[in-house]
């Protein structure tokens, strides 16, 4: 096998070798370290000190106290409990059963959504701009006497465009409505303070900054009203299942070092971003720049390359040894344009070619380089298999242009 570029952090992220370090203790039976952290013993103590030394340094991370702080098995669980736990509540209540989303969450949040619209709930998707960006404005008028929850993601997976969370907190608060933000694709690379953020809950996971797969957290703030999903005693009742400490462990060890490391890194990072997008735009004709220029985090970026199967352009990328994505679901066979890209107005024909690139810790200037060679080889390839793209260079059709991503102007 070639030796492998991974431009997919966006998806995952490999452990850091000091989280790894730090869970071995927890798998390792023959330290003692197996106890469970509810057991009043010695061994249970063992464990219980670690969960919640964790805890405290998730809690650092984001700026709040470490009792804010439930343990959760994923990302995916976080969002949920967010959602489904305050709409159930809600409505035990009797508060009302609106909820405000926008258009280009992630599918947990949206599937979330769909669900509860089918039992009882109505939900609002907010429209974005052309850049992805949700105006405060419009979450003013959309809040209702009946709304019961906002929820509006930090920064999109796809086009890594950072939404305007703090200022639809503020408005969330005058009225308030819990606030809850998927900060998933944020936690570890930009800062996240819940304060400065204006939330009530947010969700995070841990394999996407450098921790390990299956463990992620909701921060809940002091106060706001929730159905738990499991049932128990677990987490003062907020989430039953005896803890997965060695998972907790390497979370609570991923967020101390983003704490440390996350500004030089996020600079790093986005140069080498930067560079892979100037020579892209610099190498291949017909291609758009999807998401906001500016606001966006620093590991992402979304190139249409018109003419060419996102796809296809992924799979031929892999055998050259580069993993990308397309940021998009591809729902069984049938390639659907992504529902973030059409939600930000690109035509279908344009979105079917979009591929997204996300790097990170281990990106080096020398892949961006490698990488640089080898899209305008793969590009070339697939363009040349293609009718339309024979036409374009004879000049017989003229230009596609994406014309509905200009119907509203980006703000900024
Ligand atoms: C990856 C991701 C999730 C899901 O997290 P898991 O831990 O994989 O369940 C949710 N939201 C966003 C924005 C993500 O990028």
């Amino acid at each position: 096998m070639k030796q492998k570029i991974y431009f997919d952090y966006n998806s995952t992220t490999p452990a850091r070798p000091e989280v790894v370090q730090a869970m071995m203790p927890y798998l390792d039976s023959a330290t003692g370290l197996f106890g469970n952290p509810s057991s009043v013993h010695t061994f249970g103590q063992a464990t219980r000190a670690a969960v919640e030394d964790a805890r405290k340094k998730v809690a650092a991370l984001l700026g709040c106290s470490a009792d804010e702080i439930v343990f959760t098995s994923c990302g995916s669980e976080s969002d949920t409990t967010a959602i489904k736990g305050t709409a159930f509540s809600a409505r035990e209540r009797k508060k009302g059963g609106h909820i405000i989303t926008s258009a280009i969450e992630h599918d947990t949040v949206l599937f979330c959504c769909d669900y509860l619209s089918k039992n009882g709930f109505e939900v609002t998707y907010l429209p974005v701009d052309s850049a992805g960006l949700v105006h405060p404005d419009d979450v003013k008028k959309a809040i209702r006497q009946d709304t019961i929850l906002i929820s509006v993601m930090h920064a999109n997976n796809e086009i890594g465009t950072i939404e305007p969370i703090g200022e639809i907190g503020k408005i969330a608060r005058e009225r308030e409505i819990p606030f809850h933000t998927d900060a998933v694709q944020t936690v570890g690379k930009i800062p996240t303070k819940v304060n400065d953020l204006n939330v009530d809950m947010l969700s995070l996971s841990a394999h996407k900054f450098y921790g390990p797969k299956g463990v992620g957290a909701l921060y809940l703030r002091k106060g706001t009203r929730l159905h738990p999903l499991f049932h128990g005693h677990h987490e003062k009742n907020r989430r039953a299942g005896t803890e997965n400490v060695a998972g907790i462990v390497g979370l609570g060890v991923a967020a101390e070092i983003a704490m440390k490391e996350m500004e030089s890194d996020g600079k790093r990072v986005a140069a080498l971003r930067d560079r892979l997008e100037r020579g892209i735009i610099g190498s291949i004709p017909s291609i758009h720049l999807n998401g906001h220029p500016a606001l966006r985090v620093p590991s992402t970026t979304n190139f249409s390359f018109e003419y060419v199967e996102g796809e296809g352009l992924v799979v031929l990328l892999d055998v050259e040894g580069v993993a990308v994505s397309t940021g998009s679901a591809c729902a069984s066979g049938t390639t659907q344009a992504s529902h973030v890209l059409r939600a930000i107005g690109v035509a279908p024909n344009v979105a079917q070619g979009a591929v997204r690139f996300s790097l990170g810790h281990f990106s080096t200037e020398q892949e961006v380089d490698d990488v640089l060679k080898i899209i305008p080889q793969v590009v070339d390839r697939l363009r040349s298999l293609s009718p339309l793209w024979a036409d374009k260079i004879a000049g017989r059709v003229t230009e596609i242009t994406p014309a509905e991503r200009f119907i509203k102007p980006a703000k900024k």
